[in-house]
């Protein structure tokens, strides 16, 4: 009888706790059902399906605006197995997105499984650290602790803003994170300063400038702001193609870079820094009409802030009514004890992203950020790995093992990214994806002589 990751039961017959009905947690409680694993319990703070995808989800976890449409159009954005209705555009809004995962809960039989208004408050492990037989109480604000033999963190990591003290604490107009914009008619007429460079502030910019007297985006770094479009048809259709392991990284990314440059131009002659690190792709097709225009300025930095007044790197000076800070997101695991998995510095040491070193039975769906592929895709991947370390086809490596993994992962990351708050997460999505599927198939194949491969799995491979 085949166990998986050292426990004593039978994967089929352990509770299971997913934490989060965002899309991560239903795609791994959608493939855990699917793999034969049917206790499943979703916990879900607010009393919505979506996360993220939910516009002004009751959860106060949503960073979704009222324009936000998903920048990996529909092909490379659906589930596997789920395809988005035949009506929806090339690029779903956040209506789409909600209403996709809302279908998708439904056509797997989710929604009955989810426990909404449970915010878990604690998951604690029941045996010490390097226990083959662990199990876990999760504790649900005002409930009772209840144990499961596997819990799953699907939480998300963009629900919690990261500031820029320097510029909070100075600024003396009206202040506000990109977490907590919704629209663009309260600051209308009025002088706005948007922090940063990344999807956000191009949407958030591109939103206020239409109706503003001035707008400037501040970009410290270097960027790439990759079309939405080529030729007509979704940018990430064309470049998702060139995601193959026989194609040399350098050259893949010498031809989006020439594409890039083809639509959108030359990011210097915007006025940003050139870019000399990798960094998260940045999408937006109207940012750079609008800086085109000059409704739109931008600033490579900061020099002093006195007040409402603002004094760039360039020199120039001008007074704002509100600053919006585009800064990104802090990783947030409160309920996880810092002996399992410790955030420090924005960062968290998981064995393929998956897994804290010594603690069986914990994962986490989602935890990472993708330099290529859409996060569906990568849930996926994720979910469907987990099912066979679950059913023991995929075996874990000791601790010291998983964590020699993980330095070298962050030596990788320091080499090729830039070393900021924003990237520690940043995952090589298609070797990583590549190296995940790998495993999957080791395993199947050091099982095949002893039976074939469990039918069980096969089922949460969905092929
Ligand atoms: C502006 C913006 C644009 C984006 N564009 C793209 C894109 O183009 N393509 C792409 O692939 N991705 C994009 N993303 C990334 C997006 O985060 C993912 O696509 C995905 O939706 C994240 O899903 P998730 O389930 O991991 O997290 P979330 O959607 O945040 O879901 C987490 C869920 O966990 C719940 N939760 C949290 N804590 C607890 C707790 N303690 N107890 C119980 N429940 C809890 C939350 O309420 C929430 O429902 C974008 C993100 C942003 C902010």
């Amino acid at each position: 009888m085949e166990t998986g990751s050292g426990s004593g039961r039978r994967a089929s017959g352990r509770r299971y706790a997913v934490i989060g009905a965002g899309a991560a947690g239903l795609c791994a409680a959608k493939y855990l059902i699917g793999s034969g694993c049917t206790d499943v319990t979703i916990f879900e703070i607010g009393t919505q399906i979506g996360g993220l995808w939910c516009y002004r989800n009751d959860s106060g976890r949503s960073s979704a605006y009222r324009t936000l449409h998903i920048n990996t159009a529909k092909y490379v954005t659906r589930f596997s197995d789920f395809p988005f209705d035949e009506s929806v555009q090339a690029f779903p809004s956040h209506e789409d997105m909600h209403r996709y995962l809302v279908a998708y809960a439904e056509r797997f039989d989710l929604v009955r499984r989810i426990r909404f208004r449970s915010k878990v408050t604690a998951i604690r492990p029941l045996a010490p650290e390097g226990s083959d037989a662990q199990r876990w109480e999760v504790v649900v604000e005002g409930g009772t602790p209840e144990v499961f033999d596997r819990v799953l963190v699907a939480t998300g990591h963009l629900s919690v803003p990261m500031h820029v003290p320097e510029y909070r604490d100075a600024f003396g107009g009206e202040y506000l994170h990109s977490h907590d914009y919704r629209e663009p008619e309260p600051y209308v007429g009025k002088r706005i300063c948007v922090i940063g460079v990344g999807n956000s502030a191009c949407d958030i910019a591109s939103d206020v400038c239409q109706t503003s007297p001035m707008t400037v985006m501040v970009a410290r770094s270097g960027v790439m702001i990759g079309p939405k479009l080529i030729f007509g048809r979704p940018f990430t259709d064309v470049t998702f193609r060139l995601y193959k392991t026989w194609i040399p990284d350098g050259l893949r990314r010498r031809l989006i870079a020439f594409l890039v440059r083809m639509i959108q131009g030359r990011m210097t002659d915007l006025g940003f820094r050139p870019l000399t690190e990798r960094a998260h792709p940045t999408t937006s097709a109207v940012v750079v009409q609008h800086i085109a225009y000059r409704r739109i300025l931008v600033k490579q930095g900061i020099e002093r802030i006195e007040g409402r007044r603002i004094r760039f790197a360039d020199g120039s000076e001008h007074e704002f009514d509100t600053m919006i800070a585009c800064t990104g997101y802090l990783i947030d695991l409160p309920f996880v004890p810092p002996e399992v998995a410790e955030v420090r510095e924005n960062r968290v040491d998981l064995y393929k992203r998956m897994c804290a070193p010594g603690w069986t039975g914990l994962y986490f769906v989602g935890l990472l950020n993708s330099t290529s592929h859409s996060l569906n895709d990568i849930f996926e991947k994720q979910a469907r790995w987990i099912c066979a370390v679950e059913h023991g086809e995929v075996e874990l490596p000791p601790p010291a093992a998983m964590r020699a993994d993980i330095e070298a992962k962050k030596a990788y990351l320091r080499r090729h990214f830039r070393d900021s708050p924003r990237h520690t997460i940043e995952e090589e999505s298609l070797f990583y994806l590549a190296d995940l599927e790998r495993m999957r198939r080791r395993g199947r194949r050091r099982r095949a002589p002893a039976g074939g491969a469990d039918a069980d799995v096969a089922v949460a491979g969905g092929r």
